[in-house]
């Protein structure tokens, strides 16, 4: 068993909810158009873990999975009600990779880079002065 502090995440209308071991293994904000896409946003802040680390907690019946079928397919979790994207499964599914905007705790980690600068949305400044990365390091 862990030691580690845990955090709740949650779906915009409440239907899903997880927790998460506040130990990411990194942060950062991912610029790709496919994270545009999915949130809406100019880039989403993403923690990495172990899949392991993190369960859904209420509204596993209500879950949307995007992406990729097979069994270590790369896929995203959403609510299938409100479509809040939750989290993603990468990595042949043994990280998911959380969408900090759907953390109702604030994780001790804070994000360290930004990723697929190249695929930026042109209307979006960076201005802070974290290091800008073509991809994941
Ligand atoms: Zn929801
Ligand atoms: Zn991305």
């Amino acid at each position: 068993m862990s030691t580690n502090r845990m955090l709740k995440g949650s779906c915009l209308c409440g239907a899903v909810a997880y927790e998460v071991e506040d130990a990411f293994r990194y942060a950062l904000n991912c610029h790709c158009t496919d994270c545009r896409r999915a949130t809406g946003g100019a880039f989403k802040p993403i923690g990495g873990i172990e899949v392991e680390k993190l369960s859904i907690t209420s509204g596993q019946d209500a879950i949307l999975r995007y992406g990729d079928e097979g069994p270590e397919g790369s896929h995203d979790i959403h609510c299938g009600t409100c479509g809040s994207l939750l989290y993603s499964i990468v990595q042949k599914g043994t990280r998911a990779n959380v969408s900090l905007g759907t953390l109702i705790d604030a994780p001790s980690i804070r994000p360290s880079m930004h990723i697929f600068v190249g695929s930026k949305a042109p209307w979006y400044e960076i201005t802070d002065d974290l290091p800008q990365h073509e991809r994941f390091p």
